[in-house]
């Protein structure tokens, strides 16, 4: 029998734990949780879910470290590093700063916030308890910026890597590839091959732990479904189509258009040797969990260099994040509708700065951007409670960011290896 592509599996599994989250979700009823031999089905659905999130994540700290540390030391001199570190960080910012404008403008033109002119505030159910919304977001404040900065240079490298801190694990990997190339043959030839050689076994271990793929998707959608259901709440659904349209506007026209002009590439050959990677991201809701399958799929299926792929793609993990800098503006500008703040072009302008900035150093897990909007809705005066309404469509929409976060990822590591005169396999 042929064996079914891994990406089929996977979107499979996506489709059948819809079903049977869903099949779980409307026999729960206040008396009775269904499961199986007295263990309710999320219990089930959580362990498989948390074991496969788990064996992702348990690469991510040897995986970031060698890769960076072979991709800087390969590109040898400081002035290729900087080159291709400037050229990073450029597309990163225009492609963030595009997302965010692409938000705004749909938001202004949909005006989900808004019913009939009037604000809809009063109809928005606060699905969390104002407790549960304090606990995540307490003390947030637009000083919680600088501190994105400030995290970038930790003071203890080994308590980054526990706390999955992957700026200060970065900013020290760069350090530490660059300083390698700066000793004698005799002591950077055995560093460059260690790190090599972990960086293959981290790449190998990938392989493995995406066969297990299928059954940990099911998992983590199955116990997604079960626990939301498909219902909505109506005030809520237009924001939510208006955020899913522009997210398509940002991935389906604007990247690809960056792709063909400026990356001279086929845009939609990218797109499918990335899918694996986008139904990873969409079943994790992670960037972070994602990072490894990325990093497969750039240089095994898109064909970009490890010099270039490891070191854009971590970077990107974490400081690029296009679907949730869209997300963070969208959120702020339909809560903003929603209570009938004056949207000025100060408050606008505000917006767009901070989901800008707090990108940056959101978290590349599920839910993290609620931290980035609460940093938001606090400078531009609104209660943070009010983030309490996102939560009923939060899970879907992160599915849907993080997908978008990982495509943005993928495209730039695409265009910036062309740039640097690489062939790849998807070349016009
Ligand atoms: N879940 C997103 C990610 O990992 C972050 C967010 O927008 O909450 O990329």
């Amino acid at each position: 029998m042929r064996k079914i592509a891994l990406h089929w599996q996977i979107l499979i599994a996506i489709i059948l734990a819809a079903a049977v989250g869903y099949a779980v979700n409307l026999a729960t009823t206040d008396d009775v949780t269904p499961g199986i031999l007295g263990v309710e089905y999320t219990v089930i659905f959580t362990f498989i879910g948390d074991l496969f999130l788990n064996a992702l994540k348990m690469i991510i700290v040897p995986l970031i470290t060698s890769s960076i540390i072979v991709g800087v030391a390969g590109i040898g001199s400081g002035g290729h590093l900087g080159s291709l570190g400037g050229k990073t960080l450029l597309f990163y910012a225009a492609t963030t700063l595009a997302a965010i404008l692409i938000g705004l403008l749909v938001m202004n033109a949909v005006k989900p916030g808004l019913i009939d002119g009037e604000p809809i505030g009063h109809m928005l159910s606060f699905e969390a308890s104002a407790a549960d919304v304090a606990a995540r977001v307490e003390g947030k404040g637009v000083g919680d910026v600088a501190k994105i900065f400030l995290r970038m240079v930790p003071e203890n490298i080994v308590h980054a890597a526990a706390e999955g801190q992957m700026l200060g694990m970065i900013f020290f990997a760069i350090l530490f590839g660059f300083f390698m190339t700066r000793l004698d043959h005799d002591y950077s030839e055995p560093l460059y091959k260690f790190w090599n050689g972990v960086f293959h076994v981290m790449m190998k271990m990938t392989n493995w732990i995406m066969l297990f793929a299928p059954i940990g998707v099911f998992a983590l959608v199955a116990n997604v479904i079960a626990e939301t259901g498909f219902d909505a709440a109506p005030s809520l659904f237009l924001f939510a189509l208006a955020v899913l349209f522009a997210l398509a506007l940002h991935a389906f026209v604007l990247l690809p258009v960056l792709l063909r002009l400026v990356g001279r590439v086929r845009p939609f050959a990218v797109l499918n040797r990335a899918k694996q990677a986008m139904l990873m991201a969409f079943s994790t809701a992670s960037s972070s969990a994602t990072l490894p399958v990325t990093m497969e799929c750039a240089e095994e299926k898109i064909g970009i260099s490890n010099k270039v792929s490891s070191f854009v793609l971590p970077l990107g993990a974490t400081v690029n994040m296009n679907g949730t800098a869209l997300y963070e503006c969208a959120a702020a500008i339909f809560l903003a509708q929603a209570y009938g703040l004056d949207l000025t072009f100060g408050v606008q302008f505000a917006i767009v700065t901070i989901a800008l900035m707090t990108s940056i150093g959101v978290a590349g897990v599920p839910s993290a951007s609620l931290v980035a909007i609460a940093i938001i809705l606090a400078a531009i005066g609104l209660p943070v409670e009010a983030i309490g309404a996102l939560m009923v469509f939060d899970r879907i929409l992160d599915m849907a960011r993080t997908s978008v976060n990982i495509w943005g990822d993928t495209c730039c590591a695409t265009i910036i290896a062309r740039l640097d005169g690489e062939e790849t396999k998807v070349a016009l």
